[in-house]
């Protein structure tokens, strides 16, 4: 009976979402983007979607959150993404950061950043790579030193989304010495006021031109004991932890999806001949992957850790994203790249090829992926 009522409840939820997003449209708040979870910054949007409680739903009621089940975020999530809504400014914070506030953080730490980040006021970046140190995290170098009263940060932190956005950034830091025998040890997270005394936030284009990530220094920025995010040493638990979530949600194959909608358009409104069987064959890979994200989401509900399902859904649903392009291109075909093109589906285009050298790479390697699932599957 709760599965058929969640079923019910959820089928409501699209609708309401479905409804707010064609009122958005409606007013032309904003245009639809490929990749939006990254490249889609409107703090309006995000507020507007806080009042609705779409951000941090899965949180504790006390802290401002609906306490609803993994499978409605999924719903929530996965219709913004389809319409390519503007999620990019609160997207760290309600997929990682809040659960990890939840799963690691203090008391205090909860009470200060979860009610804000609910009503889609507060922004969190993350920052886990360093310029030698992205595949192999454990390596990291960054390094945060017990001084009187708290902790000294020095190093560089690199391609961190969102960060010339963000209030705050949860830091990846060494606080012991590496140890060739225990690699994994040693390391600990902290987050960081990006306005802080020795923090600077450096701008990196992308080859479009466009500014999404950034490197950080840190340059001897002081942080009090309550800085510390979970229990010092234990920064490899905690992030690896987080990676499950980061790794299998829709975002992870939905990223152009508002193309093949306009191609879809576009292909009625030009009669191409013989794409039926071309988008025939997307739309039968993309149920694929929504089945199986769903079930990671379902699994990760459950109290589960799906490692081996979640670097799946990643690997194939990165590489459908960027095949999906070129398929597209095949059948209709595009000519010159244009990002300033006037018409919806040629910025469509220009915004998914341009960011797309990076759906293999963000959030770990499809090569590392793969290892992942090699060594899960040697395990079972
Ligand atoms: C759009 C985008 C947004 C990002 N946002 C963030 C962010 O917000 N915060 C953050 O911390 N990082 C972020 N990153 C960084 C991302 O996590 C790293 O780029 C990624 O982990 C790879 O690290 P690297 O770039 O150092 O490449 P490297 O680790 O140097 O890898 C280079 C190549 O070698 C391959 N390789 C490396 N090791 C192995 C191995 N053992 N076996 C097989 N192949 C291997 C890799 O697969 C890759 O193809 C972002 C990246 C992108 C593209």
């Amino acid at each position: 009976l709760t599965a058929t009522a969640n079923v019910l409840d959820r089928d409501a939820l699209r609708v309401e979402v479905r409804g707010f997003l064609a009122e958005e449209r409606g007013r032309r708040a904003w245009e639809p983007r490929c990749d939006c979870w990254l490249g889609g910054y409107d703090p309006d949007f995000s507020r507007r979607l806080g009042e609705r409680g779409w951000i941090g739903m899965t949180f504790p009621r006390v802290y401002g959150g609906a306490e609803a089940d993994g499978l409605a975020r999924f719903t929530v999530v996965e219709e913004l993404l389809a319409a390519g809504a503007p999620v990019a400014a609160h997207w760290l914070s309600d997929r990682q950061v809040g659960p990890a506030l939840l799963r690691y953080g203090s008391e205090e730490q909860r009470r200060e950043h979860l009610p804000p980040i609910v009503r889609g006021e507060r922004f969190f970046a993350v920052a886990m790579s360093e310029p030698d140190t992205g595949s192999d995290l454990a390596s990291a170098r960054t390094r945060a030193a017990e001084v009187a009263g708290g902790w000294r940060l020095e190093g560089t932190k690199i391609w961190v989304s969102g960060a010339h956005h963000a209030s705050h950034c949860v830091v990846l830091a060494r606080t012991s010495p590496r140890r060739e025998d225990r690699r994994h040890d040693g390391l600990s997270q902290f987050i960081v006021p990006l306005d802080a005394d020795g923090v600077e936030v450096r701008p990196i284009r992308l080859l479009s031109g466009e500014h999404h990530f950034n490197e950080i220094i840190l340059d001897g920025a002081v942080l009090d004991h309550g800085a510390v995010l979970g229990r010092v040493g234990e920064g490899w638990r905690q992030v690896t932890g987080e990676l499950v979530y980061e790794r299998s949600g829709p975002e992870r194959f939905l990223s152009t999806f508002p193309l093949l909608v306009a191609s879809v358009g576009e292909l009625r409104r030009t009669g191409a001949a013989g794409s039926e069987a071309a988008i025939g064959a997307l739309l039968a890979r993309l149920w694929t992957l929504r089945q199986m994200s769903g079930d990671v989401a379902e699994r990760l509900a459950a109290g589960e850790e799906p490692n081996l399902e979640a670097a799946l859904v990643k690997d194939m649903g990165t590489r459908f994203e960027g095949e999906s392009i070129e398929a597209l291109r095949a059948v209709l075909p595009s000519g010159e790249v244009d990002p300033d093109s006037e018409d919806e589906w040629g910025r469509l285009l220009a915004e998914a090829v341009l960011h797309s050298p990076g759906f293999t790479l963000r959030g770990g390697t499809n090569e590392i992926l793969r290892g992942i699932i090699a060594r899960e599957i040697e395990v079972r």
